[in-house]
C-alpha cells in the first residue's frame, strides 16, 4: 500500500476494525515517511462486485476509498473530525450494498454522501453538493441551498441567493 502523498510504500497500520456490516476491514495507517494519515480498505470478494455507472456510462468498480477522498475533498479545513468524515463514507458503503445489487450510479452515490454532509457541515455540504452532486439547472441549486436556512430572512433583508426585484 503505497502512500496517497509520497507515494513511499509501506505504511504503519496504527488501526484496524471492521466495517460494520462484516463487509471488510479498513485501516488507518501512517505513512513511515511523511508521517500523514491515510486509510484504506480491504473487503471481501463479493462487495467487489458493485459498479458504478459514470455519467459517461463506462462503468468502474465501487471504491470507498474514493469516497472518503471526496468527502474529505470537500471538508477541506472545515472542522469536521476525521472519524466523522469515515462515518458518513462507511454509511454510504453500506447502504449502497444494501439496496443495489450490482450497479449504482455516480449520482446516487453523490446524493447519499450530500445527505451525510448536510448533517454534519453545512459548507462541506454545499462544496459538495456545488462540484459533486449533478444539479440540473442554478435554480435547483438555489433552491437547496434555502432549505439549509433555518429562517426566512426579513423583509427588506433578501438573502444572497434572491434577485432584486426590478
Ligand atoms: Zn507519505
Amino acid at each position: 500500500m503505497n502512500c496517497p502523498f509520497c507515494n513511499t510504500p509501506d505504511a504503519r497500520v496504527i488501526d484496524s476494525r471492521p466495517i460494520e456490516n462484516g463487509s471488510g476491514i479498513r485501516r488507518r495507517r501512517e505513512c513511515l515517511a511523511c508521517k500523514k494519515r491515510f486509510t484504506s480498505y480491504e473487503r471481501a470478494e463479493r462487495q467487489t462486485r458493485l459498479k458504478v455507472i459514470k455519467k459517461d456510462g463506462s462503468r468502474v468498480p465501487f471504491d470507498p476509498a474514493s469516497v472518503l477522498r471526496g468527502i474529505q475533498a470537500a471538508c477541506g479545513k472545515r472542522p469536521v473530525p476525521e472519524v466523522v468524515k469515515q462515518r458518513i463514507a462507511d454509511q454510504v458503503d453500506e447502504s449502497v450494498h444494501r439496496d443495489f445489487e450490482q450497479e449504482v450510479p455516480s449520482r446516487e452515490i453523490g446524493r447519499r454522501v450530500a445527505l451525510g454532509l448536510r448533517d454534519v457541515d453545512q459548507v462541506a455540504y454545499v462544496r459538495f453538493a456545488s462540484v459533486y452532486h449533478d444539479f440540473q439547472s442554478v435554480s435547483e441549486f438555489q433552491e437547496e441551498l434555502t432549505h439549509l436556512v433555518d429562517k426566512p430572512p426579513a423583509p427588506g433583508h433578501p438573502s444572497l441567493f434572491e434577485q432584486p426585484d426590478r
